[in-house]
């Protein structure tokens, strides 16, 4: 820290997200990237004509995209929040509806950005304790009068809660807001973005970045009560009122328009799962039964550690966690059915060698 940096961050640990190496190509099952390219109208709609139009700022109401989202879910414009990956969304949520010192509540095992937005924000991380088969137990949310945050499914497990489970939590906390984080819903999840229709402390998170390829436009949206969504305006309006750039805004347009291909990619994509998890389950790995694009997976005969740094040096890579309940698993993002055809292969030689 400089000498000017305020002393509030002194204790703020920064995200470490996965690694994004450009040493030289690996199978890279690290960052939960969807494997397939964006739809043929993306490519289409990113043109020529779009770069000349660079030279104007983006439409700071990003009315386009908020309309066919609301198309899509059936909801009216708004009722939606589009922001620059999911991340910004999560942030400003975060920044919104929780006081300084108030507690946030979400689970002890999650994704790594709410107990560093709690920490930017000055907020007591109320983490909350999974089971031992690292389910979440939702009794344990209900009438907390906090601030929740629930990634569903949960990251790195892939564990799902239903819609009637969240409803339950949310209505039992009708004075705060329920965040739910649907990153990974369209690998085999329910979603609960038709709740805040009739919850309106529910607020639904989504993102471009899994199932629909595109990680590298940042592009994420929210569904929720349009109070919730105002407020939320608000906020990127004293931040950063063009947070979505133009490229982004048209892909995430064109992309919608093609829904079919993206929900069959998904399909493959649940397949090679499945083919997957059955694979490493023969070989010996205990598995959570993951809803997610990715396995969250360990071995008896090898640690987390070891595994992923004998896969890296193979070429593949995949993601270890160091936090102490996690430390002898390998989160393995599903790629096309042949990467995952030849993970298994190099597991095997692997374990064999251990
Ligand atoms: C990937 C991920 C995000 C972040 O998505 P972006 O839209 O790329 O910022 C948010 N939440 C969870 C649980 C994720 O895994």
């Amino acid at each position: 820290m400089s000498r000017f940096m305020s002393g509030r961050f002194e204790r703020l640990k920064e995200y470490a997200p996965g690694e994004q190496p450009q040493d030289k190509r690996y199978i890279k099952l690290n960052t939960n990237e969807s494997p397939f390219p964006p739809s043929p109208a993306v490519s289409a709609a990113v043109n020529e004509r779009a770069v000349l139009d660079l030279r104007l700022y983006s439409d700071p109401r990003s009315a386009a995209l908020k309309a066919a989202l609301a198309g899509q879910f059936g909801v009216s414009s708004e009722n939606v929040f589009v922001g620059n990956g999911s991340d910004e969304i999560l942030s400003f949520a975060f920044m919104a509806f929780c006081e300084k010192g108030e507690k946030i509540s979400y689970p002890e095992i999650s994704y790594g950005f709410y107990p560093v937005f709690a920490e930017l924000y000055e907020l007591q991380k109320n983490e909350l304790a999974l089971r031992d088969d690292f389910s979440i137990d939702p009794k344990m949310y209900h009438g907390l009068d906090t601030m929740i945050v629930l990634a569903n499914p949960n990251a790195p497990t892939g564990l799902c809660l239903s819609p009637e489970e969240i409803g339950k939590i949310a209505s039992s906390n009708p004075d705060r807001v329920v965040v739910v984080d649907e990153a990974y819903v369209d690998f085999g999840a329910e979603s609960v973005a038709a709740l805040t229709k009739e919850l309106d402390n529910l607020l639904v998170v989504q993102t471009f970045s899994k199932s629909r390829s595109l990680a590298g436009a940042r592009l994420g949206f929210a569904l929720g009560n349009k109070e919730l969504i105002s407020d939320l305006e608000k906020l990127k309006f004293s931040t950063n009122p063009y947070n979505v750039n133009r490229l982004s805004l048209a892909a995430g347009v064109a992309a919608l328009n093609e829904q079919e291909y993206y929900d069959n990619n998904c399909k493959k994509i649940i397949a090679t799962r499945e083919y997957t998890s059955k694979e490493l389950a023969k070989m010996g790995f205990w598995l959570t039964e993951s809803r997610a694009n990715f396995l969250f997976a360990r071995h008896p005969g090898i640690d987390g550690q070891e595994l992923y740094l004998t896969l890296k040096e193979r070429g593949i890579l995949v993601r270890h966690f160091s936090k102490p309940r996690l430390r002898d698993f390998v989160r393995i993002t599903i790629g096309r059915q042949e990467d995952m055809e030849r993970l298994v292969l190099t597991v095997k030689e692997i374990l064999e060698n251990a």
